[in-house]
């Protein structure tokens, strides 16, 4: 049911373009994170190898000195055992004989004898219950001896062995031997320290081996991870060298693959980027250019209709005419939405900031509809909360703009029963937010449109919406003025029972005197000091801009075109420098580089601020990219001029003067401007631009800067018809820029569209075109300067 026209194709390639890089960047954010996590964990692998290869190796260690100890221990216990049994079974045997007759002189001989030995502490032989002889350590004589049958029992340095005294019967007595297990327990000691140290100087060895395992493993890890690294920072393309043809050699390849086709698809998606932003660039110029195309010959028609009403006509003619007049007029604002829109689009749309009746603006949108409500039997309410000032400030069109197209759809789409507006507001830190509500009791919306609504040339519903009047820009142009006045816009809506638009945006404050916005209009005492050069070859312009300054009490420096810029600062000193881009002899771009290449430094960094009739998308950028400082487009107000003031004067530089209270500029307050025009829907003379410049400069300086914008642009169409006769493009092209930024100046707004269109024809190599085009130009002028005149006579 969302019907789709033309412009969806460009649309959705920017959406998705938008998409996509919002993509990558996000992508690029969150590998960052990523990586530094990653660093950590490439870290904790390292270690860990090193750790694991370690821990392997300690334990493997630890089993096999603990077991090689046990052993030892367990042999060199087996040997003392039996060693010390054999002994003592063997001296029982040789001393049986003399201990059974008593030959204790043999005894004693034989037991002097063996105790001499280095391992036998002492002999013991009890017969009969009585020691019969001893010999040896009379220490562990004097001592009973308790029996020791393993090391583990042995409490004095001696192992005691028992061997039993026997006949055939019975045992009639026993011999106790200590042997000394001093040698046994040194060598143990011994291999223990040597096996502590081998242990400590192997698991050296493998750490230090482990590390470099470590780092060996690693080592292609960390390439790929700077490689990653590489790839997000430098973007696609970068490969990864990797000697290797193990599984990381494999990663590394896929990662390679993986970065050159990543490479590939980032370059198409760069020339899609591109084409969709020519494609947009081409579409704003073209709706801009068709806008005006439809609009002046619409307006011709339009004037004839309300001739044609004056003349006598029977009531069916007239009801005809008026049909004609109120579908012109219709059609009239169409174009104005997607002039609205395509401004929006191109970021060129700026928003006031003046103090305004808040109350009053809210009562004339609603009153303008009281009339066709109640022509349709709708009843229209409205309710202002006392929470809501009275006085705010912001951009008073705007915002009469967003409650028109609500009020207006809900006056549409409703054909019984009530509409109402809600107005409340919520004060905190010098902002308002301000939330309008309409409620209507009308046909609703299918809740799956409803997020489709504030997308541009969407129809809810064809059936319906097709008997209506309508573009499908009202609620998208709505969204996007919201969003400038950093608020938002949503719907709620339920099918046959009505809907409701509640949108919210920020004001400032304001008590009906300057706001703090207006406070940069203050001219500052010092300024009085700076030197300002402004080169500019438009006359009209010139007294414009000379005049806005005089109003400051800043008087300033005119040069005719580029050259004379350049030969004007290389003379003199300057502070600042405002420039028009289009001159003749030498235009601004290459005035400015001529500066920047001044060998005087403070010459060649002077602030040169770009004057231009050129606002389209990227032309800031390419005049900042030419080396000037910052850029206006006409036509310029006084406060901008005293704004990129502020921001680009060095006051130590002209010598700050004494603080006086700085004097503020006259507001542009009805009690200062003249009677302004009733509306004139032809655009022959744009009344605002007309009490922008009188409050700029003063009532008086308008007459002069009429008679001499007359002056020139007569001049000018004679040009622009001679260069059409004599097919002299490059002429033309430069005289209709002249013309589109000094018709502008003074509200010719119609006369500056045609000439700009033309402009842009010459700077396409359309120039049959633009001769065709250019036509229609000396007849458009001859009405915009009578209507000009006529204002003239009533200010
Ligand atoms: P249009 O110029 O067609 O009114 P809008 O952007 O203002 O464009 O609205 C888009 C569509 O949203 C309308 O065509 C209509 O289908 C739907 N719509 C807007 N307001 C209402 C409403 N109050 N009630 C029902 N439908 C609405």
């Amino acid at each position: 049911m969302i019907e789709m026209r033309e412009p969806y194709a460009i649309k959705d390639v920017k959406r998705k373009t938008r998409q996509m890089s919002a993509k990558v960047m996000n992508n690029h954010d969150h590998s960052e994170q990523k990586q530094s996590l990653q660093t950590g964990r490439m870290m904790k692998f390292k270690t860990k190898t090193i750790l694991g290869i370690a821990l392997i190796e300690i334990i493997l260690l630890v089993i096999i000195v603990i077991s090689a100890m046990s052993f030892m221990t367990e042999s060199a216990e087996t040997q003392l055992i039996q060693r010390a049994n054999t002994t003592a079974n063997i001296f029982a045997k040789a001393v049986e004989k003399d201990i059974l007759s008593f030959d204790l002189s043999s005894l004693d001989e034989v037991i002097k004898e063996v105790t001499a030995s280095e391992d036998i502490v002492y002999i013991r032989i009890i017969s009969y219950g009585k020691t019969l002889i001893t010999s040896g350590d009379p220490k562990h004589l004097q001592q009973e001896s308790t029996i020791d049958h393993s090391l583990h029992d042995v409490d004095d340095g001696i192992f005691d062995v028992r061997v039993d005294l026997k006949t055939n019967e019975s045992t009639y007595g026993h011999i106790d031997i200590g042997f000394c297990n001093k040698s046994i327990t040194a060598q143990i000691t011994r291999a223990r320290h040597s096996m502590t140290g081998i242990a400590i100087i192997e698991v050296l060895l493998v750490a230090l081996f482990s590390f470099f395992i470590g780092h060996y493993l690693t080592k292609g890890l960390t390439k790929l991870t700077q490689a990653a690294k590489k790839l997000t920072q430098e973007g696609p393309g970068y490969q990864v060298t990797l000697n290797s043809t193990d599984e990381l050699g494999e990663v590394a390849d896929a990662f390679n693959q993986m970065s050159s086709s990543l490479a590939k698809s980032y370059d198409d998606l760069k020339i899609a980027r591109h084409q969709a932003e020519d494609a947009s660039q081409s579409k704003s110029l073209f709706l801009a250019s068709m806008s005006h195309e439809i609009r002046t010959p619409l307006n011709g028609v339009l004037g004839l209709l309300s001739l044609i009403k004056e003349t006598s006509l029977d009531k069916n003619q007239t009801q005809l005419v008026d049909t004609a007049s109120q579908s012109g007029f219709f059609l009239m604002s169409v174009i104005n939405d997607i002039l609205d829109y395509t401004k929006m689009e191109s970021n060129t749309l700026s928003l006031e900031r003046k103090p305004f009746d808040l109350h009053q603006c809210i009562h004339q949108v609603v009153s303008s509809f009281r009339p066709s409500a109640c022509q349709k039997s709708i009843c229209l309410e409205s309710t202002i909360a006392p929470s809501v000032p009275q006085w705010v400030s912001g951009d008073q069109y705007r915002v009469q703009q967003i409650m028109h197209n609500l009020i207006g759809n809900a006056v549409k789409f409703t054909r019984t029963g009530l509409i109402q507006v809600h107005i409340y507001a919520d004060a905190d830190d010098n902002s308002i937010t301000l939330t309008g509500q309409v409620i209507d009791t009308g046909i609703g919306i299918e809740p799956a449109m409803i997020p489709l609504l504030f997308e541009e040339f969407t129809m809810a519903d064809n059936t319906y919406s097709r008997t209506q009047e309508g573009s499908g820009l009202g609620l998208a142009i709505c969204r996007k003025l919201c969003e400038l006045m950093d608020g938002q816009i949503f719907a709620e809506s339920q099918p046959g029972k009505g809907s409701t638009f509640t949108f919210q945006i920020q004001l400032g404050e304001s008590d009906g005197k300057p706001t703090d916005q207006e406070a940069v209009m203050e001219i500052r005492p010092e300024w009085e000091h700076a030197r300002i050069l402004v080169a500019e070859d438009n006359k009209a312009n010139q007294i414009v801009i000379e005049n806005m300054f005089l109003h400051a009490g800043i008087h300033i420096e005119i040069a005719q075109n580029g050259l004379e810029a350049v030969e004007k600062v290389a003379d003199n000193h300057f502070d600042l420098v405002f420039m028009d881009m289009s001159m003749p002899l030498m235009d601004g771009m290459q005035a400015c580089q001529e500066i920047r290449a001044m060998a005087d430094r403070q010459k060649a960094e002077l602030p040169i601020i770009a004057l231009t009739a050129h606002a389209l998308h990227g032309d800031k950028e390419r005049f900042i990219a030419a080396g000037l400082t910052d850029y206006l487009s006409k036509p310029v107000r006084l406060s901008q001029l005293l704004e990129k003031m502020a921001l680009y004067l060095k006051e130590d530089e002209f010598g700050a003067g004494e603080i006086t209270p700085p004097p503020v500029l006259p507001q542009s307050g009805p009690e200062n401007l003249a009677a302004p025009l009733p509306h004139q829907p032809d655009g022959l003379v744009d009344d605002i631009i007309i009490q922008q410049v009188i409050a700029d400069t003063s009532l008086e300086v308008l007459p002069v800067l009429i008679d001499h914008y007359v002056e020139e642009c007569q001049q000018r169409v004679k040009k622009i018809s001679c260069a059409i006769a004599n097919k002299k493009a490059e002429c033309l092209k430069f005289e209709t820029h002249t013309l589109g930024s000094s018709a502008l100046a003074l509200g010719n707004r119609s006369l500056s569209e045609l000439a700009r269109q033309i402009e842009h024809l010459c700077i396409d190599g359309k120039e049959e075109e633009a001769y065709q085009a250019g036509a229609t130009l000396p007849q458009l002028a001859a009405d915009s300067i009578a209507a000009l005149q006529q204002r003239k006579s009533m200010s």
